[in-house]
């Protein structure tokens, strides 16, 4: 079995005491802990190699650009990408689900057609679609949940016909927890000729992706999720159409021949990686990688899902408790919403946190989510491959406190 106290050794950040009681991590949906060789790999890169990528004649400029290219190798092989020229360095998903809903925008929609999102879309996957929708007199329509509050796939399959020009999902929900059916819609979006947009923020921390079995047009993930450090993210883009698309960021490092009154663009990737890149951050997110690989994806997820199998029914079971997403633990990931009747989230985190439990409160970036599932707010447990059994006893042996305090305090 997988030995979570092991692995624990590789972050320091977590042997530490909050309000006199031992930190328990549970916001890792949010962002992960990094692992010393991340923090070392990162500040090897400052204090030996730091320098511009790509254009520089000299040393420093030749290594810096050496490791930040082979991060992107790093990736590639990471998530089975055909091509190194797939994958683009963002900001994280965000900037990555921008990028790819302008070049959308840019060359690809027209009035009268259709986007298809789901309705447990975090803001970055929602929004962007939106207000291009407004602005383009697209139609933006939405996958219902079903009564397990998973994604509707039949309903989803309906939804999609001749106007459909991209379906834009996430892989895993950061608030149900859920992981979606992304080949289903990829199968179903392609023989309309459409596109197929995935947000795997929550995924490719916790699970082996492979963007060619998944047949993904596009795929877009934050490093800070999966032990690298923050301002670092990927979109994977299928590099036919990475061809075909132009940019729509303008810059430095982009082109190959400017006049004032043309531009020429670089080769892909580097068409759609305008200015100084985050160099340190591809550093980082590359050791993340490799830390994360040498464990081995397969058997992280096999653990984080005997968390979930042991804590789960024991969330169920706790009165006045509403646990948000599917019931069934071999169905939901370690992302757990739930609210203690009848208190605040913000009160239940507030709690936690006196306790040395981290977890997060609040809309989770999801409010139409929340919507639809009838709250303002929920608090959220999520949990990665260094959380303990013993960690998940004092998240429920807090609940249970939290209920006592605010029943009968
Ligand atoms: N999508 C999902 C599902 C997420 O959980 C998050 C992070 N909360 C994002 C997108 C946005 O990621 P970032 O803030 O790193 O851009």
């Amino acid at each position: 079995m997988f030995d979570a106290d092991a692995v624990r050794q590789d972050f320091p950040i977590l042997d530490q005491m909050v309000f006199d009681h031992p930190l328990v991590y549970l916001d890792n949906g949010a962002s992960a802990q990094m692992p010393q060789v991340v923090i070392e790999a990162v500040s090897d890169y400052h204090l030996n190699h730091h320098s511009n990528v790509h254009r520089g004649a000299h040393t420093l400029s030749g290594r810096a650009t050496d490791l930040y290219e082979s991060a992107r190798d790093t990736v590639q092989n990471f998530i089975h990408a055909a091509y190194r020229e797939e994958i683009i360095f963002t900001s994280g998903t965000t900037h990555s689900l921008n990028l790819v809903s302008q070049v959308m925008a840019d060359q690809v929609l027209q009035a009268g057609d259709e986007i298809l999102i789901s309705e447990m879309e975090h803001h970055a996957n929602l929004i962007p679609w939106q207000q291009i929708a407004k602005k383009k007199g697209l139609t933006l329509k939405r996958i219902p949940l079903n009564e397990n509050e998973e994604l509707d796939l039949a309903e989803g399959l309906e939804l999609i016909n001749e106007k459909t020009k991209v379906v834009a999902i996430a892989h895993v929900s950061n608030v149900l927890g859920v992981v979606n059916p992304i080949k289903d819609l990829a199968d179903a979006v392609h023989a309309v000729g459409g596109y197929l947009v995935v947000d795997g923020a929550q995924a490719v921390p916790h699970m082996p992706v492979d963007v060619q079995e998944l047949d993904a047009d596009f795929y877009a993930f934050s490093g800070h999720k999966m032990c690298g450090p923050t301002g670092i993210g990927i979109l994977y883009g299928r590099k036919e159409l990475l061809e075909n698309f132009s940019p729509v960021f303008y810059g430095g490092e982009m082109i190959n021949r400017v006049t004032f009154e043309e531009s020429h663009w670089k080769e892909i990737p580097y068409k759609f990686e305008p200015g100084t890149p985050n160099i340190s951050g591809a550093v980082g997110l590359a050791a993340g990688i490799d830390y994360l690989s040498k464990i081995g994806l397969e058997k992280i997820q096999a653990y984080e899902q005997a968390l979930v199998d042991y804590v789960l029914p024991q969330l169920l079971n706790i009165e006045g408790l509403t646990v948000y997403g599917p019931k069934d633990p071999s169905r939901h990931t370690g992302v757990i919403s739930f609210n203690i009747d009848p208190v605040h989230p913000h009160d239940v985190a507030t709690v936690f946190d006196s306790r040395g439990v981290a977890i997060r409160a609040g809309h989770h970036c999801a409010e139409p989510l929340l919507d639809v599932l009838g709250t303002r707010s929920t608090a959220r447990a999520s949990f990665y491959f260094y959380n303990t059994f013993e960690e998940a006893d004092r998240l429920i042996e807090v609940i249970n406190k939290t209920k006592e305090f605010f029943t009968y305090g």
